[in-house]
């Protein structure tokens, strides 16, 4: 058998899995060569397994480094209930405690050991002696971004971490980490001292979240709403202020929520029991503020609330992406004003840095725009990180939704006037308050006697927004960059004034039901009743053994029982989360609980529904160190500069050139090429009409209504352009 067939094994008989996902293979298998690593994966990817199954297959002792102390013990309750020998080290045990628990290592008892970085370099290398003494196979160090001081979360006891490749040097480290920019991840390999090392990195996509944006208006209403469909789901909600968590807590409390607020000025022990019961399962809802999340693992958290704009991307992705770490459909929800977004500035602003301050309000316009998109929002999100993606994810508010066009030739006049008025030198916000005869002081005087002044007052604040976003997106506006964006006519502007176009705008937005992305568990129907009395047995065991249920086993394991009914332990043992142990362990207990359900029901198995689960390999791992785009991109736009056309292009990368017209679009819009070098003027003018029509949300209906010598590559490179940060 060879070295990754026996991964496999280990995989199915100690973990449960059917398959490996995103890098892991390729991680392990470079592990198992005793090489240099450096995984990058998304949060919830399954980092742990690319550490852990190695260290199953090596003779002696890995050592995990890790620095906090609460999922120490969690990873090591929950490798210790697969039947795998673990232990952790760190300032809460005895020095009884931890005198035994390294005569374990010492005898080979345990095969994984989670380490503090304190612990692991403290004074007198009484540790490192320790381990020079025994037989160590494998060091991987969690949470490697905390070495990097380019990082959000620098650990100075992280740098000493490098000492390790000089008095092990032929022990492999592999270091990993779920957030790491250019920057940080060459720290990482620089700091570390990793020889030779590889880096492996997954899409950070989170395809099991989707991302909505809704307007704060009537905000707790809505919430009420939306909690109400998910009484047994868990959550969290952050706000702003610790104020605003308790106040929120204690309304939701009123209404007969269960939810409980976090913020780091409550008292510790409280803090500590509120997020226990949240692991529990005892409380569902935990109000916080972002002080809340770095310690906790928790995997069927099902939705994620930001009641105030986060202060800019990286710390909504690392918020949302608490949501759905079991890989089951979970939400993002972020409540948007756009009064938030002139509150926040003073929040990041840094007295007496300048510097500092233009670029924390230069990433709270980049969160600012991602609430305000007309595009998809997780393409954004990717991008952002430097990744490439489709134009329409299909799980987004945006790419979910469909615009009905209505003819918006006086709403467009009103609005241009208005800016035509103010002199084109406001702001969004001045200008809709102008239309809207807002009586706020900030409205000039002399402001208030022009005709304009009101004249949109039956339109509401929300909807001006959409339409002045959809007059940009269609160039009847353009904004200016910059700090304080101002509203400008463009030359698409007069023939509206004039009345001599009829403008057509996006209107009411109707939200389709998402279909759930392939490879999640919700694609199947499952027993409802029956997925609660396995609950109810989870808890059960979990609090006789003292573990959270999640422990035990995992959301989607028990969905996966309630859908396949399995009616023989042969067919449990099928189930993905059932390694061995657990099936001897928990197994019977399980089985009979569905047998029972099935009895009552005349239900048979459905096992025969269930296909051998075949995790998505990321199709296209993106290689490190590549800039702003992915390396394949790279390679067309320099093929493309050299002089090669789109066809000979494809001919030589054995791609389709609509492979190819993607990657180059990219550019396009990224504003490095010029859509000229693609579509002649005369069809770019044609098309800007046709878009100018119908928008350019669907490429099929611009595609119905053009001529036959139109392509869809042509569309996508105006589209492009339009969007073309130079536009
Ligand atoms: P990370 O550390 O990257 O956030 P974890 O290692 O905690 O993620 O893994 C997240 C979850 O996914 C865990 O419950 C883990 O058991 C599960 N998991 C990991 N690998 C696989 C796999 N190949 N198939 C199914 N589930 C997996
Ligand atoms: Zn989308």
């Amino acid at each position: 058998m060879s070295t990754i067939q026996q991964a496999q094994q280990i995989l199915k008989h100690k973990f449960g899995y059917d398959s490996f996902r995103l890098e892991q293979q390729n991680a392990i298998q470079h592990v198992l060569h005793r090489k240099d690593c450096l995984v990058l994966m998304p949060t919830g990817g399954g980092k742990s397994i690319c550490y852990q199954i190695p260290a199953l297959m090596f003779e002696g002792l890995t050592v995990v480094v890790s620095p906090l102390i609460s999922l120490m013990k969690d990873q090591v309750d929950a490798l210790r209930a697969n039947g795998i020998g673990a232990a952790y080290l760190n300032s809460s045990l005895s020095s009884t405690d931890q005198g035994q628990i390294m005569q374990l290592a010492q005898d080979g008892k345990i095969k994984l050991l989670y380490v503090a970085p304190e612990r692991l370099l403290q004074q007198g290398d009484y540790f490192l002696n320790f381990l020079s003494g025994i037989n160590v196979s494998l060091f991987a160090i969690d949470e490697a971004h905390c070495i990097s001081s380019w990082g959000h979360d620098f650990r100075p006891e992280y740098m000493q971490l490098a000492r390790l490749k000089h008095l092990f040097p032929n022990v492999p480290v592999v270091a990993l980490t779920a957030t790491a920019d250019k920057l940080v991840r060459k720290d990482i390999l620089e700091k570390l001292e990793l020889h030779q090392p590889q880096t492996f990195i997954s899409s950070f996509n989170r395809a099991n979240i989707r991302y909505y944006v809704e307007a704060k208006k009537n905000f707790y209403p809505k919430l009420l709403e939306f909690l109400a469909k998910r009484k047994d789901e868990s959550g969290i909600i952050y706000c702003l202020s610790r104020a605003g968590t308790e106040a929120l807590a204690e309304d939701l409390r009123q209404d007969g929520f269960n939810a409980v607020a976090y913020h780091a000025g409550l008292d510790k022990g409280i803090r500590e029991r509120a997020q226990e019961k949240f692991i529990r399962d005892d409380v569902k809802i935990i109000v916080a503020t972002i002080a809340f999340g770095m310690g906790i693992d928790k995997p069927n958290v099902r939705f994620v609330i930001h009641a105030d704009l986060p202060k800019n991307i990286e710390g909504y992705y690392q918020e949302t992406g608490r949501a759905g770490r079991d890989g089951l459909q979970s939400e993002a929800i972020l409540y948007f004003s756009s009064g938030d977004v002139v509150k926040m500035k003073k929040f990041v602003m840094i007295d007496k840095n300048p510097e500092q301050t233009k670029i924390l309000i230069r990433k709270l316009d980049q969160m600012a725009k991602f609430a305000q998109l007309t595009t998809c929002r997780r393409k954004y999100l990717l991008n952002y990180f430097d990744e490439s993606a489709p134009d329409q994810c299909g799980s987004c508010d945006v790419c979910l939704s469909k615009y009905d066009l209505v003819d918006a030739t006086i709403i467009a006049q009103k609005a241009l006037s208005a800016v035509f008025r103010l002199n084109q030198n406001f702001g969004l916000t001045y200008t809709i308050d102008f239309l809207r005869g807002s009586k706020a002081e900030k409205i000039r005087e002399e402001h208030k006697l022009i005709k304009t002044y009101g004249v949109g007052a039956d339109i509401s604040k929300e909807e001006w927004q959409v339409y002045f976003r959809d007059l940009i997106a269609r160039g009847y506006l353009q904004q200016t960059e910059g700090e304080y964006p101002t509203l400008k006519l463009t030359e698409k502007s007069e023939d509206v004034l004039k009345g001599r176009v009829k403008v057509e705008l996006a209107k009411t937005k109707t939200i389709e039901e998402a279909k759930a992305p392939r490879g999640t568990q919700a694609e199947v129907s499952y027993e409802k009743e029956l997925y609660a009395d396995l609950k109810e047995l989870r808890r059960t065991i979990a609090d006789s053994a003292n573990v959270p249920p999640y422990i035990i086993l995992g959301d989607s394991t028990l969905i996966e029982m309630a859908a396949y009914l399995p009616q023989s332990m042969e067919e449990l043992r099928k189930i993905s989360g059932f390694g061995d142990v657990k099936l001897q362990r928990f197994g019977r207990e399980f089985l009979n609980c569905v047998m029972d359900y099935t009895r009552r029901k005349k239900m048979a198995s459905r096992m025969e529904l269930k296909q051998p689960k075949r995790e998505k390999r990321a199709k296209a791992p993106i290689k490190a160190d590549t800039g702003r785009f992915n390396n394949t991109y790279q390679v067309s736009l320099d093929m493309h500069r050299q002089g090669s056309s789109i066809h000979e292009i494809a001919e030589q990368r054995k791609m389709s050139p609509q492979t190819i017209a993607n990657h180059l679009a990219q550019f396009v819009e990224s504003g490095d090429l010029n859509v000229t070098d693609f579509v002649s003027r005369a069809k770019i003018e044609r098309l800007k009409d046709l878009i100018d029509k119908y928008g350019y949300m669907s490429l099929k209906t611009i595609k119905d209504n053009a001529g036959d010598d139109i392509t869809y590559n042509d569309i996508k490179f105006v589209v492009s352009s339009i969007l073309s940060v130079n536009n």
